[in-house]
């Protein structure tokens, strides 16, 4: 059974360098000049599933981004792990698209390269980190989704054997292929790159699509195209008062207890 995997990975600023993000005091606008990008850390384990999926089953995995022409470097290590394709949803008309009309050009570059039999999704990203994007796809493909996962097997007859993680447990759920999985950090431990896969970048098929290349509605696209808005953007002023108690053990706590008390805390 071969199976066609698509990886959705998005280059995210390096969540290691958050303190160095600054805000424009007049305009809002976020500053992270100094901050370098990475692989947003749970595509690695989305990535690895789809190798092990393919190398279980044979197939091709294609890794896709939306985003700027510098998120060729996430595809780039994609394709480095093992990845056969990469595809780079590049074009001015699609930035500054909120969540949905990310996923709406993510669906359309999947749309492409249909069929498709498993779609892996990070859970969320490192910085946005609303979790909707691959919900989204799905919705927009018309497939099943399932977020959280932390196991997946697919049988012989593409059924898709699932156990994703719930508050105090697990859930063990089946459903028929094509589907979309947002897979957990615990799903596996993400290989590290070799030499051989390396040198296998320069003969890997990398492609670049811009709003031309895909069937997408201009109306849904970019900043227009996005349902939702970014109201404001400041930074929130933590106000600390320092207090120092003075006295005994048992009166510092008898005084902490009487301020938690006076500041409605407790
Ligand atoms: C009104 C609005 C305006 C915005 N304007 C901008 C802007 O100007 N510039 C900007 O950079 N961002 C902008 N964003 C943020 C942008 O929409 C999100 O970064 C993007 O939609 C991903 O959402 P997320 O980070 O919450 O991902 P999540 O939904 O948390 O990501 C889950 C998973 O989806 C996949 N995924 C997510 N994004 C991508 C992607 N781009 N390519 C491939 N896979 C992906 C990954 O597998 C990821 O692990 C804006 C958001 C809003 C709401």
């Amino acid at each position: 059974m071969s199976l066609n995997i698509v990886v959705c990975v998005k280059q995210v600023a390096n969540p290691d360098y958050f303190s160095e993000i600054t805000l424009d005091p007049e305009t809002g606008a976020i500053q992270r000049e100094k901050v370098p990008s990475i692989l947003n850390p749970v595509d690695e384990n989305a990535i690895e599933e789809a190798l092990r999926l393919r190398e279980k089953h044979s197939g091709k995995v294609t890794a896709i981004s939306m985003g700027p022409p510098q998120a060729k470097e996430v595809l780039d290590w994609a394709l480095t792990l093992g990845a056969d394709e990469a595809i780079l949803l590049s074009d001015r008309a699609f930035a500054a698209g909120d969540t949905l009309a990310t996923a709406y050009v993510l669906a359309a570059g999947i749309k492409a390269i249909c069929p498709v039999d498993v779609i892996f999704c990070g859970n969320e990203a490192a910085d946005g980190a609303t979790q909707q994007v691959g919900p989204q796809i799905a919705e927009l493909l018309g497939y099943p989704h399932v977020s959280n996962v932390k196991e997946l097997m697919v049988s012989e007859n593409k059924a898709a054997i699932i156990t994703r993680i719930i508050e105090y447990g697990h859930l063990k759920m089946e459903a028929n292929l094509p589907i979309l999985v947002s897979v957990s950090r615990e799903i596996n431990q993400p290989r590290t790159a070799t030499a051989e896969g390396i040198f296998s970048l320069m003969d890997k098929v990398f492609r670049e699509w811009r709003l031309e290349d895909i069937a997408v509605d201009e109306k849904n696209i970019g900043l227009e195209g996005s349902p939702t808005r970014v109201g404001k953007v400041y930074e929130q002023k933590i106000e600390r008062q320092r207090v120092i108690l003075e006295g005994t053990p048992e009166e510092m706590v008898d005084t902490a207890i009487e301020k938690l008390r006076q500041e409605a805390l407790i």
